[in-house]
C-alpha cells in the first residue's frame, strides 16, 4: 500500500492508496476465478460489481473522515504510540448522541445504517449458501465486526458498539427489500414451473437479469457520485431513478399494461417538480450550457452525461421511453400511432439546438447578473413552450412523439449516441412472417425487423417495447 512516511513511527495511508490496494486485490480474485472457471458469467460480474461498490463506500466512510478538505479526503492516521489505551465502546447506545450537532448525529445514524443496506440484498444473491435470514445477518455481522476491529490500531478512529447495530439494521432492512423482490418473484404468475424449486428459482433469476443490472448500473453511479463528490443527493438521486427503473422492467417482465408509464411518471415528475420546481435545477438543455460554461460538473451535466451523452451508448433513448417529463405529458394525448408518413422537418432540432446555445451564451458573454434566478425561469418558460408545441404538433399531425422526432433539440446527442446502444430491440428472421405489424404499432416509425445499425429511424426507439407486446410470432 502506498503510504506517506512521517517521522520514525508514524504512516498517512491515503484514501487513493487504500482503494487502488482493494481493487487490484478485489481484480486478482476475479481474475483467478475466470481463468480457473474458463468462461465470464457477466449476470454474475455485475452483482459482484456492486458488491465491490458496496464494500469501496464501507471502506471510505469507517476508516476515512467524512469531511473533505481542500476537496481531498483526509489520511487514515497510523501511530505506533498511540494505539493504546484502545479506543472502544462496548455499552450500547449510551454514546450515540455524543455528536458536535444534531446533523452529525443522523449523518452517523443513517449513514452507519444505509451503508449496509447493499450488504442485506447482496449477500444472499451472492452466496446463495446463505439462504436464511440468520446466515445473512451472520454474515453481515461478520464485515461490521471486521472492520471495528480493523479500525482499532488508528487514533483517529474508535470501534463502537453502536456502529455494529446500526449496520446490523441496514443489513436487515437489505434482507427484507431481498425477500420481498423474491417473494414476488416467487409468486409471479409467469414463473414457469412450479413443483421444481431449484428450476424455478433458475427461471425466474434469469428473468429478473435485466432489472437486477439496470440497478446495478444506477447504484454504482449513485455510490460513484456520492462518493467522489461526497455528497449524499447524489446517492438518494441516482437509487431512486434505478429503483424506478428497475420497477418497471419488473412490471414489464409480468406483463403490467402500464409498467412504461409508471415509470415515465415515477422519474418524470420526480425531476420536472422535486428537482425543477423546488430545487430549482434547470435540467433543460439551457441549464446544460449554463453549467457547462461554469465549468460546474453538477445537477444537469450530470444529468446530461448519464442520461443522454453515454447512458445512450448502453440504453440507447430508454431515456425518451421512460424519464423525459415532456413526453410524460406528450404520451397521455390519443395520438399514439403516427397515422401520416414522417415529414422531412427533422432540421428543426438543430435550429433549437443552436439557439438555446446562443440564448445561454450570450448571457454570459453580456455578463447577465443573476443568472441562476434566469436559468430558474427559463426552466419554467422553457417547459410551458415545449408542452404547448409539442401538444400542438401532436394535434396538427395526429402523432404523440411528433416533438420528439422534429423540434427536441437534446436527439443531437440522443441519436448519434444511441446508434451504437447496447440494448436495443432485434429481429429473429426464423420467426418472423413479416406482417407488418410491429412497424405499424411503433411510434417512431423504426423498422424494427431490419437488424442492421443503419435500419430505418433506427436511431429513433425509445425502447417502449410496443413491438415487441404486438408481435404475433414473438420473433422480437
Ligand atoms: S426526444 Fe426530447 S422530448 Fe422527446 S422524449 Fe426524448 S428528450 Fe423528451
Ligand atoms: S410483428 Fe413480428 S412477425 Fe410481424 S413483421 Fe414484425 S417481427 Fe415480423
Ligand atoms: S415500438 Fe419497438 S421499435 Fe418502435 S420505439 Fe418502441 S421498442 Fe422501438
Amino acid at each position: 500500500m502506498l503510504c506517506l512516511r512521517k517521522g520514525g513511527n508514524m504512516l498517512e495511508i491515503s484514501f487513493l492508496a487504500t482503494e487502488l490496494a482493494f481493487s487490484a486485490i478485489w481484480l486478482f480474485a476475479r481474475l483467478s476465478k475466470w481463468k480457473r472457471q474458463q468462461r465470464i458469467d457477466w449476470k454474475q460480474e455485475a452483482v459482484l460489481l456492486l458488491m465491490y461498490v458496496n464494500l469501496a463506500v464501507i471502506i471510505r466512510f469507517v476508516f476515512f473522515p467524512r469531511d473533505l478538505v481542500d476537496g481531498h479526503v483526509q489520511p487514515l492516521v497510523f501511530e505506533a504510540t498511540a494505539i493504546f489505551p484502545l479506543r472502544i465502546n462496548l455499552v450500547p447506545l449510551v454514546h450515540l448522541f455524543d455528536y458536535d450537532s444534531f446533523r452529525d448525529v443522523i449523518w452517523n445514524v443513517v449513514g452507519n445504517t444505509v451503508m449496509f443496506i447493499p450488504s442485506g440484498i447482496l449477500l444472499p444473491i451472492v452466496y446463495r449458501q446463505l439462504s436464511s435470514f440468520w446466515k445473512v445477518v451472520a454474515a453481515g455481522a461478520l464485515i461490521s465486526l471486521c472492520t471495528e476491529i480493523l479500525q482499532l490500531p488508528f487514533p483517529s478512529r474508535a470501534s463502537d458498539i453502536d456502529d455494529l447495530i446500526l449496520n446490523m439494521l441496514g443489513v436487515v432492512a437489505g434482507y427484507g427489500i431481498y425477500a420481498a423482490f423474491k417473494n414476488l418473484s416467487d409468486n409471479s404468475r409467469f414463473a414457469g414451473i412450479k413443483t421444481n424449486k431449484n428450476l424455478m428459482r433458475d427461471t425466474t433469476l434469469k428473468k429478473y437479469t435485466a432489472p437486477i443490472i439496470m440497478l446495478a448500473v444506477f447504484e454504482t453511479i449513485a455510490v460513484t457520485l456520492w462518493v467522489t463528490k461526497d455528497n449524499i443527493f447524489y446517492f438518494f438521486n441516482f437509487s431512486y431513478i434505478g429503483c424506478s427503473i428497475a420497477l418497471g422492467i419488473l412490471l414489464f417482465i409480468r406483463k403490467h399494461k402500464y409498467a412504461r408509464r409508471i415509470v415515465q411518471l415515477l422519474v418524470g415528475l420526480y425531476m420536472l417538480i422535486y428537482l425543477g420546481l423546488i430545487c430549482g435545477e434547470n435540467m433543460q438543455i439551457e441549464g446544460f450550457w449554463y453549467y457547462l460554461f461554469t465549468g460546474v460538473f453538477e445537477a444537469a451535466t450530470i444529468h446530461y452525461a448519464v442520461a443522454k451523452i453515454f447512458g445512450p451508448l448502453i440504453f440507447g433513448r430508454g431515456w425518451c421511453g421512460y424519464a423525459c417529463w415532456t413526453a410524460m405529458v406528450l404520451d397521455f394525448l390519443p395520438y399514439k400511432v403516427p397515422v401520416q408518413p414522417r415529414k422531412k422537418l427533422g432540421w428543426i432540432r438543430y435550429v433549437t439546438f443552436v439557439v438555446s446555445l446562443i440564448f445561454v451564451a450570450s448571457l454570459f458573454l453580456a455578463h447577465v447578473g443573476n443568472l441562476e434566478r434566469i436559468m430558474f425561469w427559463a426552466f419554467i418558460v422553457g417547459n410551458v413552450v415545449y408542452y404547448a408545441v409539442g401538444i400542438i404538433l401532436a394535434c396538427v399531425y395526429k402523432d404523440n412523439r411528433a416533438f420528439c422526432k422534429y423540434i427536441c433539440p437534446v436527439t443531437v446527442f440522443l441519436k448519434p449516441m444511441s446508434y451504437y446502444a447496447l440494448v436495443r430491440v432485434t429481429c429473429d428472421k426464423e420467426k418472423c412472417v413479416s406482417c407488418g405489424k410491429c412497424k405499424s404499432i411503433c411510434p417512431m416509425n423504426v423498422d424494427v425487423t431490419d437488424n442492421s445499425r443503419k435500419r430505418e429511424n433506427g436511431t429513433e426507439c425509445i425502447l417502449c417495447m410496443e413491438c415487441v407486446r404486438n408481435c404475433p410470432k414473438s420473433a422480437l
